[in-house]
């Protein structure tokens, strides 16, 4: 992936390179034509408004030769030259015309070409005296035709066009009127620094231009004949003329004609725009630089190109970013779509466990319910067992007195019939005991009928004790027996029922007389005291023979008991156990080290303690 995309960068960066360089090929191609025609329309037009200048000068002073040969004073002059009056007469019209048309000097010529009236009479660089006849000019006017020329001006040593015409008089001509033009002030306003006009004659030779160091160079070689023919008609300084570094080039310029300059060690490239002016003779160059020209091409290329590679890399970075965007995209979706799997897999798995579970539960629920159902089972059958037990015990401790007092009642009857009378009522006293007796179990088996769930309350435990002391009093002394009480520190309130904590304690003390029966010293002693914790202990302890270690397991067990027939029913501490049991407590026996017996309640302390004791 990563592999692949950098290769689309690599191809989009080669691509952008090649097209860079077509662009740069095409277009440098493009813009130099562009920039080069530009410079050729600025030149173009530069020419001819040079040509319109100097053909506007030139037609200026054409006419003007003429005019003035045209005037008899000149052909009076002429013909009588001797008349000094006349030459200072025309010498200053001359002047006048060449002040008024600004000309640069006007002249009159002899037929043998000697000046003999000139506007610059008055100056040192006079013509007067002066013979022209090797010029051209003269030449042609003296021939009767119009003279037109160019040249140094050998007096004056300034370039000038020169005009002439013949003074004729019928068929004769008298003389020749030349103009000077003056060429400098043309020139000053060809300076500029993006051009160069020249004008060169028909030998190649730089007649003007604005930059004076050109002037008289030629941009042609030029021969042997041609300079001879210059030195003949004393045209210009011979001496002066030298070659210009010129040359035409060829190509790259956008199909304009080039030409270069090599000066001073500089190279310089013109845009070449020509214009011929026949009459005078002339050709007219402008040559435009073309650097600034190719720098602006340049320069376009580079603004272009740099705009193509802005336009590439910001295509390139958007298509990048886009490309991030899109892999982010994709990454978060795969992402998600994984989650979601992972989500989908791991409901599925909950699924499973929770189905499991549900299995779980209902087979727990199952093992739950046949549990219940054997605890009840077993309930059921334990409380069967019980009954039977119960019933078993019952039957024999109703059995035993029953079926005496049905021998007790047999025997009173066959007394009766004897009439011992005596005897008798023996008997029947006997059976009233067993019924008694009958009662008192009965009496004994309503306490397990009693509710557990009695309101329980605080105890004076003191007040309890000296209770059940008080109604074993009788009993105690029967035995000579010794009561102790230590009731404890402070006075203790335990959590329970007031008379079924007596009963309980009446229970165990009446025990205790009993186990004293053959004792020498019959003693017991009670003791209450606070254990930690919230308890509260009273221990009731004997001085008997004490419980061997055989019957210290069952004491506690209903009917269960060691006395004789007649005296003991074996429920009491079986529902004394059971009534401490129900206040929370616990009542249990030990054997005492020097002898007897101590049997212990232990009890909940209670926490507030009401002005009344509960029960
Ligand atoms: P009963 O007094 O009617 O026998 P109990 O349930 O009160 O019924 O007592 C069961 C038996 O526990 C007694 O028969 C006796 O053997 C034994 N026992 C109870 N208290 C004492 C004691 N203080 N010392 C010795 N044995 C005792």
């Amino acid at each position: 992936m990563k592999t692949l995309r950098s290769r689309i960068y690599l191809a989009i960066g080669i691509a952008g390179v090649a097209g860079a360089l077509l662009i740069a090929s095409l277009g440098s191609g493009y813009a130099t034509r562009f920039f080069f025609d530009q410079t050729a329309q600025r030149a173009e037009s530069t020419l001819r408004l040079t040509v319109a200048a100097l053909s506007g000068a030139l037609s200026r002073f054409g006419p003007l030769p003429e005019l003035i040969a045209d005037s008899p004073d000149v052909r009076a002059l002429l013909e009588r030259s001797s008349q000094t009056g006349l030459v200072s007469q025309l010498n200053g019209q001359l002047k006048k015309i060449n002040d008024v048309v600004e000309a640069s000097d006007i002249y009159i010529m002899k037929p043998d070409g000697l000046t003999i009236a000139a506007s610059n009479f008055d100056t040192d660089k006079s013509f007067i005296g002066k013979n022209f006849s090797y010029r051209p000019y003269y030449t042609d006017a003296i021939a009767g035709g119009q003279g037109r020329y160019f040249a140094l001006g050998t007096t004056s040593l300034k370039r000038g066009y020169y005009f002439a015409a013949p003074v004729r008089h019928v068929d004769t001509v008298l003389g020749v009127v030349a103009v000077k033009m003056d060429v400098d002030e043309i020139e000053t306003a060809w300076r500029s620094a993006e051009h160069e006009i020249i004008v060169v004659d028909e030998y190649g030779i730089i007649f003007m231009s604005g930059r004076p160091e050109w002037r008289f160079k030629a941009i042609r070689p030029l021969s042997p004949a041609i300079l001879e023919r210059i030195e003949a008609t004393r045209r210009y300084p011979t001496s002066s003329l030298l070659e210009l570094p010129f040359a035409y080039l060829e190509g790259s310029g956008g199909g304009h004609l080039l030409a270069s300059v090599d000066q001073e060690g500089t190279h310089t490239e013109y845009l070449v725009k020509s214009a011929a002016m026949p009459a005078a003779g002339w050709t007219v160059h402008v040559l435009a630089k073309t650097a600034p020209a190719r720098t602006q091409a340049y320069v376009s290329l580079a603004v272009g190109l740099l705009l193509l590679l802005t336009l590439i890399l910001t295509g390139t970075f958007f298509i990048q970013r886009r490309q991030s965007l899109m892999d982010r995209i994709a990454a978060q979706q795969a992402a998600q779509n994984q989650l979601e799997r992972r989500v989908d897999e791991r409901t599925a798995d909950l699924n499973r466990a929770n189905e499991k579970l549900v299995a779980e539960v209902a087979e727990r629920k199952s093992a739950e319910e046949e549990l219940r159902q054997a605890q009840a089972d077993l309930i059921q059958a334990s409380k069967l067992a019980a009954l039977g037990q119960m019933s078993a015990a019952l039957s024999h401790e109703f059995n035993q007195p029953l079926g005496a007092a049905k021998s007790y009642a047999d025997n009173a009857a066959s007394y009766i019939d004897r009439g011992r009378i005596g005897e008798a009522r023996d008997n029947i006293t006997r059976i009233s005991t067993l019924v008694d007796r009958m009662a008192a179990i009965g009496k004994h088996l309503r306490n397990f009928a009693r509710k557990p769930d009695d309101k329980l309350a605080a105890v004076p435990v003191g007040q309890v004790i000296n209770d059940a002391v008080e109604i074993v009093a009788g009993h105690v002394r029967d035995r000579s027996a010794q009561i102790t009480i230590e009731p404890g520190e402070e006075p203790l309130y335990a959590l329970g029922g007031m008379n079924r904590l007596q009963q309980v304690l009446v229970n165990l003390l009446s025990n205790a007389l009993d186990a004293m029966e053959t004792a020498a010293e019959p003693r017991i002693e009670i003791s209450a005291m606070s254990a930690g914790a919230g308890r509260i202990l009273i221990k009731v302890r004997d001085h008997g023979e004490g419980i061997d270690e055989a019957a210290t397991g069952k004491i506690f067990d209903p009917f269960f008991t060691t006395k004789g027939v007649g005296k003991g029913l074996g429920l009491g501490l079986s529902i004394s156990y059971n009534i401490v049991k129900d206040f929370g407590g616990r009542l249990t026996v030990e054997s005492h080290p020097e002898g007897g017996a101590v049997f212990i309640v232990d009890l909940e302390r209670a926490r507030e303690v009401p002005e009344a004791a509960a029960e």
